[in-house]
């Protein structure tokens, strides 16, 4: 199933998309004067996923609403692995702009960092362009998981139970502020830096081992690569990541990027105003967003 969160209004609620992908059927009991349907839905999830018939409200257009991000307000930051496909773990070493440290250019362990709550941007949204502190604004198309069950120490071989859905994220990063401040939270967590979506599938209708992953720029594909290439799959994230941090229902991972950044070009190719950004991934849909 594809559920949407969307605005009608000043009102809220989550959304079941129809098979035609042109309307959507109001989720019972989601709508709210707070953007916050789907974490209640993926809370009570295990009660309502046998009877998906108490979900279906009324029917309403596509074009009648304005759709959110699936999860417009994260309960708290989104974690994100950084360098997890082999060929943009080089590309980003080579570029002069990763402050790590690291000797190595292939992580042998999932590198780790957040991005806050407040950077979640509507699919269509415009990412701002913070032209007072960054001039180098860059893609990352990425794979989102979205964790179903609160869970510590989730053993690999159990990790795929715990995950409710998926998504496509933009993991929007400040080239100059990550290498300038070394570290990575403060360039990827501008506000608008995670756009998100545009629906969030249920885990059971994906295969999150063998997912097609492309970025064009303006209709120039630049990224394109598959989820077979991660170094460290969804799996070991989840049970690295759990290892000492309790996953909450409505968590969000994103999972790395693949080669083709703007970073990875010699000059670099940053994104500029009116730039449009389209990321697909099989099975999960098309997130645009265009540059402000
Ligand atoms: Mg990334």
């Amino acid at each position: 199933m594809k559920f949407v969160s969307y605005a009608t209004g000043d009102q809220y609620a989550v959304g079941l998309m129809t098979r035609d992908g042109q309307s959507l059927q109001t989720v019972r009991g989601t709508e709210s004067d707070k953007p916050d349907g789907m974490l209640r839905l993926i809370d009570r999830w295990e009660e309502l996923r046998p009877e998906p018939s108490m979900l279906r409200g009324h029917t309403l257009s596509l074009e009648d609403v304005r759709l959110l991000a699936p999860i417009p307000r994260p309960p708290r930051n989104v974690f994100c692995v950084g360098k997890n496909y082999t060929e943009h773990a080089k590309e980003f070493s080579g570029s002069g702009y990763d402050t790590t440290g690291s000797p190595d250019d292939q992580p042998k362990r999932p590198i780790f960092f957040t991005k806050a709550p407040s950077s979640v941007l509507a699919p269509g949204g415009l990412i701002e362009s913070h032209a007072a502190i960054t001039e180098e604004i860059d893609y990352e198309a990425e794979l989102g998981a979205i964790i179903g069950r609160r869970g510590r120490t989730i053993p690999r071989g159990q990790a795929l139970d715990y995950v409710w859905g998926y998504t496509i994220l933009n993991d929007v990063t400040a080239r100059d502020l990550q290498r300038a401040h070394e570290q990575w939270f403060l360039g990827k967590s501008l506000d608008t830096f995670c756009p998100m979506g545009p629906w969030a599938v249920t885990a059971d209708e994906i295969d999150v081992g063998e997912l097609d992953i492309t970025c064009s720029i303006n209709g120039e594909v630049r990224q394109s690569s598959n989820t077979s290439a991660l170094i460290f799959d969804v799996p070991t994230i989840i049970e690295t990541l759990s290892a000492g941090i309790t996953l909450e229902p409505g968590d969000i991972i994103a999972t790395g990027t693949p080669e083709g950044v703007g970073i990875g070009f010699n000059p670099p190719r940053f994104l500029r105003t009116g730039d449009e950004i389209v990321i697909n991934i099989s099975g999960l849909g098309t997130l645009q967003n265009t540059m402000a």
